[in-house]
């Protein structure tokens, strides 16, 4: 059998039954009888990565465990950089982790005349003002840690110069950058944030939702807590950077004499090591080719991750194992590699695949015989049965599986060696076929027809079990090996310290296409998506380009922990 038996990553992965300072808060507001409304709101500006994994996890989560309901809200208020492309991926990819937002789909945009009015609202009772400065100079004043802002000459500004510069910023009458709506707050506030935040700029741009409807757009700290006050979130959970905002959040709800107060509570984001996880990178990527799509297997995005062959239930494992905190650290990859691995080796069912072929003739073995033997599909699952698997007298083993001249521990085949054929015979190799130039082409072998199953009836042992593949009856096929997508464990701090840009540090090695594989017939005509372990390769899934008769697998992980083996030589 071949083993299963990853490194496990240094992360405790006993799910503590304590609960998380997210679940403490909301389990002791539902027992003080609050019905719980969480919401889950991406920007569609891009797909969704391991990251958004982690919070919808918590979002959706949290909502189901303490009998509430979680909304699935676009928060599109940047008209320049969404799409309904993105729109839809991101449903996609939210269903296909397993939640469901019950028909509760709402977009920021809804809400623009709403968000709208309770910014004329602002104005008329002083919180807000027109300012006609540029971004530039609005920047230049706005002061900095250590130093408190100044005030803009237009802050002064009456309600009803306010009130009717706001109205012709929303008629359209000036151009882009020509003024901006900014709240009154407190220009010394120790928090940048507070120092009059813009509310609202004119950008003359169509949207993917309003088309050109509007000209003025709500910025983020504004639309965002009215959006949850509006739909009655109790509970707006999001990562860290967000702590700094939320004072700005608590005014914008208050000001704007929202009938439900929500409350924003903050935890640590996912990081995780070798990937890049924001989506200007990612889609940097995408963009310039150096990845096939978003959904490349190499990608952190839920599509890629899918493609890869990962499972949703591998996937919520790992963010259930992360766990949810306020302190911020970096998971190591091995993390998510090792949940795929338990998921897989009990769903998976096995099948033998050849990758790199060397020709074995067993000479002993009448010409033209088949035979078929019934193969046990999982050990690790009663139900799933047996299947016939061919042998016959002209079979593949892998490349790697034999050497001529065997150095002391390399104990697969050799030649005058005995092996195992898994779930077959034992053979003998007799001699080494090999070409003019030298290359070997072929291994003729013995078999032994009292060994059938693998087991010798005189109890002598070998100490080696090779997959195989038999050479009439398997299909050619298209193997897709993966490696990390960038060689330094945080390719931005890395690429910062050497003066480089994250693009230097790609993996030049993180796809290896392998052509001319062998494979068991019926991986020949399985539909992508189809998730199977090669025997003591690792975990394969069809991929999208699969064909019937032209099969393509990519390797999901390989079935044990090679990268920290490879990099410990290295250092
Ligand atoms: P951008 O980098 O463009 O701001 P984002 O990654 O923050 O994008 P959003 O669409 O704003 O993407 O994110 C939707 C939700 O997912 C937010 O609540 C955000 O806090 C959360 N989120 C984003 N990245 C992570 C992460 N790495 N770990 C946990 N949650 C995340
Ligand atoms: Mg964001």
């Amino acid at each position: 059998m071949s083993t299963n038996d990853p490194a496990v990553p240094a992360v405790d992965p006993t799910p503590t039954a304590s609960l998380d300072f997210v679940r403490e808060i909301v389990a002791a507001d539902a027992a003080a009888g609050a019905s719980i409304v969480t919401r889950f709101p991406p920007e569609p500006n891009g797909y969704l990565h391991i990251g958004h994994a982690k919070a919808i996890c918590v979002d959706f989560g949290v909502a189901v465990e303490y009998g509430g309901i979680c909304n699935l809200r676009f928060d599109d208020t940047n008209p320049v950089k969404e799409d309904v492309e993105y729109v839809d991926s991101i449903k996609a990819d939210v269903h296909w982790l397993g939640f469901d937002w019950a028909g509760r789909e709402f977009y920021a945009s809804d809400y623009y005349e709403r968000l709208y009015q309770d910014a004329e609202g602002l104005i008329r009772r002083g919180k807000a003002y027109v300012d006609s400065h540029s971004a530039d100079e609005i920047r230049a004043h706005r002061g900095t840690l250590t130093e408190p802002g100044i005030d803009s000459p237009y802050r002064t500004r009456g309600v009803d110069e306010n009130l009717d510069l706001f109205r012709r910023m929303r008629a359209g009458e000036f151009a882009d950058g020509t003024h901006v709506l900014r709240a009154k707050i407190d220009m010394a506030s120790p928090n940048i944030n507070m120092r009059d935040p813009v509310l609202y700029r004119i950008r003359h741009a169509d949207h993917h939702r309003t088309g050109n409807t509007w000209c003025i757009y709500p910025m983020y700290d504004y639309a965002h807590p009215l959006s949850d006050a509006y739909e009655g979130v109790t509970h707006s959970l999001c990562t860290l950077e967000y702590e700094a905002h939320r004072p700005l959040y608590d005014w914008v709800v208050r000001e704007c004499e929202a009938a439900h107060t929500p409350r924003q509570i903050e935890f640590a984001r996912l990081n995780l090591n070798y990937t890049v996880m924001s989506k200007r990178k990612l889609l940097q990527l995408v963009a310039q080719q150096h990845v096939d799509g978003w959904d490349d297997p190499r990608m952190p995005t839920i599509s890629g991750l899918r493609r890869r062959g990962y499972t949703p239930e591998s996937i919520r494992d790992f963010c259930a194992r992360v766990g949810v905190a306020k302190k911020e650290n970096v998971i190591d990859i091995g993390l998510l590699e090792h949940c795929v691995r338990e998921d897989l080796n009990k769903r998976a069912p096995r099948a033998m695949a050849v990758l790199k072929p060397l020709k074995v003739v067993l000479t002993n073995y009448p010409e033209g015989q088949v035979e078929t033997l019934a193969v046990v599909n999982n050990p690790e699952d009663a139900t799933a049965g047996t299947r016939d698997v061919e042998f016959s007298r002209e079979l593949y083993i892998e490349q790697d599986d034999f050497q001529e001249d065997p150095p002391k521990k390399f104990f697969r085949l050799a030649p005058g060696r005995e092996v195992r054929l898994r779930n077959a015979y034992l053979i003998t190799c007799q001699e080494v076929v090999k070409d003019a130039s030298g290359a070997i082409v072929e291994l003729r072998c013995t078999y032994d027809p009292a060994t059938r199953g693998g087991d010798a009836p005189d109890g002598r042992k070998v100490k080696a079990t090779l997959h195989w593949v038999s050479a009439a009856h398997a299909v050619n096929g298209e193997v897709r090996l993966y490696d990390r997508l960038f060689t330094a464990e945080n390719p931005e701090s890395a690429a910062e310290k050497s003066g480089q840009t994250f693009l230097d540090l790609l993996n030049p090695a993180s796809l290896d296409v392998l052509r001319g594989c062998k494979l068991e017939p019926m991986l020949g005509t399985a539909p992508a998506g189809t998730r199977v372990q090669f025997e003591r390769l690792g975990y394969f899934c069809a991929d999208l380009d699969t064909a019937p008769g032209a099969p393509v697998f990519n390797r999901t992980v390989s079935l044990k922990d090679t990268w920290a083996k490879v990099a410990a030589r290295e250092v």
